[in-house]
């Protein structure tokens, strides 16, 4: 399998190469260059478990990497999962909840980040390569990305956080990780001002190479790769077509789960579930894509505002015309809006925005009736795919797989004014009163850029 880009300068990348250039050279996203059909084989797939069924997707994506070797980088990627299946599946009523939060830090985002971190380390290891990772998180991220890379001799990581405005577990989470390759940077500044040194640093082609800097955020095409696996898993576990509803922000997670539908899992719709943050619910309400105003909510993973793996989503909308997606993305980089003229005729995909009371009433709601307590990104997806069957009118046996995202101890403070209870978790327990190593530095490129070479000719 090759990769290119959606903006059509690059093209027959090898896998390995994919991982390591994260955003395309040309500012495009990298896709493979066909997509695999596998419904042929699901019959045969049906029984597997996670482990065995990620072993049999990633080699029709990766052929660069020999097939012994990836079968036990992805079984080593997910033995420090806590859960048998690595994922869980919570019945409740009519919806199920498919927990994806059973990794090391707790959302998610270590489906994806386990399985980086040991990719990089095998790669950078054959070639004889070093890679500093630069990165910007406003919360899941860091944490997610540190814990995949921690320990490797290969890897030095550096992430930036906005001083303050973590909470203070994902902080503890970050900075009490002992690892000499790790490097913590609690940034005078908002997450913006993060996001725009790394824009700025990574901008810098010749410090770039001469730093061997690489990312790991959310374009990262293995990332999406790795996310396929349990949309199949649990497309193959329901009977029938499965529809799932996908709490959104930067719309990996659900583009995952598109993909996985066109190759062939049985899959009926996606539900993209938003916050007040509401872009992709206007998109596929008008056809217009119109950046708004960052709002704070009890979801912060997903307040955001540009999504920024929908290029994708619209690369396929286009048929794969470059052309086409360049001139959109061109267009919403300069006014902040680019239309399609009208709502997307994509039966597949809808979207719907959850405010405050409603993420508050489906938590108090899920703990009185299931005494299940849901963290408030997957209780966003809840109460979408409540109301959303509600105005189907649907019969008593429609469902949804609501996408659980992260672990509601890791967002105490809403689940408390949800429910009243305190969420525990032995892993965040362990945290408190561990040494905390973060450098403090002004919300400056410069300041970064020295931070970072001088931490590098110390070792
Ligand atoms: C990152 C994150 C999301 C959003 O996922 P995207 O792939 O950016 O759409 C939702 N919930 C949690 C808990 C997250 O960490």
């Amino acid at each position: 399998m090759k990769y290119k880009s959606t903006r059509g300068q690059v093209s027959g990348l090898a896998f390995s190469d994919a991982l390591l250039m994260g955003l395309a050279s040309d500012n495009g996203l990298l896709v493979p260059e066909t997509i695999p059909d596998v419904s042929t084989k699901l019959e045969h797939w049906r029984g597997l478990g996670f482990v065995e069924l990620a072993q049999e997707i990633m080699p029709l994506f990766i052929d660069d990497i020999e097939p012994t070797v990836l079968k036990s980088l992805v079984a080593e990627s997910y033995a420090t999962f806590d859960h048998d299946e690595v994922v869980g599946m919570q019945q409740l009523d009519n919806l199920t909840v498919l927990e994806l939060f059973h990794g090391p830090t707790l959302a998610f985002k270590d489906v994806a980040l386990q399985l980086l971190g040991k990719l990089f380390e095998h790669v950078l290891g054959e070639r004889g390569e070093r890679l500093n990772i630069l990165g910007a998180t406003s919360g899941d991220t860091g944490s997610a990305a540190i814990d995949g890379v921690r320990g490797q001799q290969n890897v030095d990581i550096f992430i930036m956080y906005p001083s303050g405005r973590v909470s203070p577990l994902q902080e503890l989470q970050m900075t009490t990780v002992a690892d000499d390759n790790v490097h913590c940077i609690e940034l005078d500044g908002s997450f913006d001002d993060c996001q725009n040194i790394m824009k700025t640093v990574f901008a810098d082609a010749d410090y770039k190479a001469k730093y061997q800097l690489g990312a790991v955020n959310s374009v990262n095409w293995a990332r999406v790769l790795a996310q396929i696996v349990y949309y199949g898993y649990a497309s193959l576990r329901s009977d029938g077509a499965t529809r799932f509803c996908v709490p959104t922000g930067n719309f990996g997670n659900v583009f995952a789960a598109y993909l996985a539908q066109r190759m062939g899992f049985p899959i009926a719709h996606l539900l993209i579930a938003t916050n007040d943050n509401d872009i992709l619910a206007r998109f596929f309400a008008t056809g217009s894509y119109a950046r708004g105003e960052v709002h704070q909510t009890l979801s912060p993973a997903m307040d955001i505002q540009v999504a920024s793996n929908f290029e994708r989503f619209l690369y396929y909308y286009f048929d794969q015309d470059s052309q086409r997606l360049t001139q959109f993305m061109q267009d919403f980089a300069t006014n902040g809006e680019a239309s399609i003229g009208a709502p997307p005729e994509e039966a597949l995909l809808s979207s719907v925005a959850v405010d405050r009371q409603q993420t508050l009433q489906s938590m108090r709601d899920v703990h009185q009736r299931f005494g299940y307590i849901l963290d408030p990104h997957t209780a966003v997806g809840y109460f979408a795919a409540q109301q959303w069957l509600q105005q189907a009118g649907a019969d008593a046996a429609s469902s949804y797989v609501v996408v659980g995202t992260a672990h509601p101890a890791k967002f105490p403070e809403a689940v408390v004014e949800a429910t009243g209870t305190e969420p525990t978790h032995p892993t965040l327990a362990a945290l408190s009163g561990l040494p905390k190593r973060s450098q403090p530095l002004p919300g400056d490129i410069d300041a970064v850029k020295t931070y970072l070479v001088e931490t590098l000719a110390a070792k």
